[in-house]
């Protein structure tokens, strides 16, 4: 059974092509600068050479056009028809308080996700393209949607709403959504086997570090707290994003710097984080390397980076009562030995023993706290467009 994940941003397209009986990825690719100039596809077969497809894609239909013809195509295709496929998955942003797990995507969810796409105005409408687009090239193909926000949907009320006058979310929906649900419950799932536990018996704070960064509290294989908010802006600090600040800070920089919402959006998303604080890039990379050299902002933007993901496991730790273990994912988590070490540092009061040696890993499941260590810190590399196509064969097949 082939099923094909797709992610559409608003200028680009990311795919899998996998083979659901074995879980092999037979294709990936991405395809950029949707509605730009030179576009392009980089397209890669399992076994195959990598191809550059140069072509100009004026809207995601075309994307997926040009898509499907590489997928079949004879000399660098992975399937001989487009029969093969199955099903297609759909990685959505946003599901607001109505999707609280996968679903088939039918003219109804179609009319939900337009609702939902006031909170989450970059995101939603290109994921909206894509399904049009898809039903429109692939007719008969049942496709499903994937939530980044339906795995923390199980939170407490008490978790997930701000302390602003009431009315404001009943009129507006204003309230902590959170994100990265995908990653989140796929390394808490692997977690558990690691740990050789049920999920149902385990607390667990996951940590998803990439560009965009936030952490989960999972207790008993459930959602209860999450770093991201109403937006992705909220938590940890991040590659651009600032997150958590004192909210009057927003008015007063609007004064002092005569900006509107726009501007204000713009530098709290694009300019801030560990690029504001560094001047030296977002790349964390290009940070670690810089305070190597001795660049003392550089050096701050880490230490207040580190600083912010322990305080995160600190409290999680506090409302689940204790944590069994630590995962760390995504870019960052699973590439940056010192990262997790820096993060770790000082929690041994809660039963966490890092071992130097076995933590100098990158991207391979590890666990990297010593054999006597009470809480256990785990390497998981993440696979969304895994989980997105294992929930899209699960519904598929019901
Ligand atoms: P993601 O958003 O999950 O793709 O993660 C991207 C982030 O991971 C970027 O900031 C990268 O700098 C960081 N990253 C990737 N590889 C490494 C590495 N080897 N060391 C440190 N950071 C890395």
């Amino acid at each position: 059974m082939k099923v094909l994940v797709l992610n559409c941003g608003s200028s680009s397209l990311k795919y899998q092509l996998i083979n659901m009986d074995n879980e092999e990825i037979l294709a990936k690719g991405l395809a950029e600068r949707i509605g730009i100039e030179n576009g392009l596809v980089k397209h890669e077969v399992a076994g195959k050479q990598k191809v550059i497809i140069n072509e100009n894609m004026d809207t995601h239909k075309d994307a997926i056009r040009i898509v499907i013809n590489a997928l079949v195509d004879v000399k660098h295709g992975a399937i001989k028809s487009m029969d093969e496929i199955v099903a297609v998955g759909h990685r959505i942003v946003h599901g607001g308080e109505k999707f609280t797990s996968s679903v088939i995507i039918d003219d109804e969810v179609k009319a939900t996700l337009e609702e939902c796409s006031e909170l989450a105005p970059l995101h939603n409408p290109p994921n909206l393209m894509g399904i049009e687009a898809c039903e429109e090239i692939l007719p008969n193909v049942p496709m499903v949607g994937v939530f980044d926000t339906a795995f923390h949907q199980t939170m407490p009320k008490s978790a997930y709403i701000y302390a602003l006058p009431y009315e404001l979310y009943e009129k507006y929906k204003i309230r902590k959504y959170g994100f990265h649900g995908t990653s989140h419950k796929y390394v808490v799932n692997k977690a558990a086997t690691v740990l050789g536990k049920p999920l149902e018996d385990l607390k667990i704070v996951t940590c998803h570090l990439g560009n965009g960064a936030s952490l989960a509290a999972i207790k008993h294989g459930k959602s209860i707290d999450t770093s991201m908010g109403f937006t992705p802006l909220e938590g940890l600090t991040m590659g651009t994003r600032c997150g958590d600040i004192d909210p009057a800070i927003t008015t007063f920089i609007m004064e002092k710097e005569s900006l509107d919402t726009t501007g204000l959006n713009n530098l709290m998303n694009k300019k801030s984080g560990i690029l504001g604080i560094s001047g030296v890039s977002n790349d964390f990379r290009d940070v670690e390397e810089a305070a190597d050299n001795g660049n003392e902002r550089a050096q701050l933007a880490l230490d207040l980076f580190y600083n912010r993901v322990k305080k995160y496991i600190g409290a999680y730790a506090a409302i689940m009562g204790g944590i069994d273990a630590v995962v760390f994912t995504a870019g960052l988590g699973e590439n940056s030995p010192e990262t997790r070490e820096a993060v770790c540092e000082g929690l041994e009061f809660l039963g966490i023993k890092i071992d130097n040696v076995k933590n100098k890993v990158r991207g391979k499941q590890t666990v990297v706290t010593t054999d006597d260590s009470k809480v256990k810190v785990i390497l998981i590399p993440t696979n969304e467009e895994l989980m997105i196509a294992r929930d899209t064969v699960a519904l598929v097949k019901k």
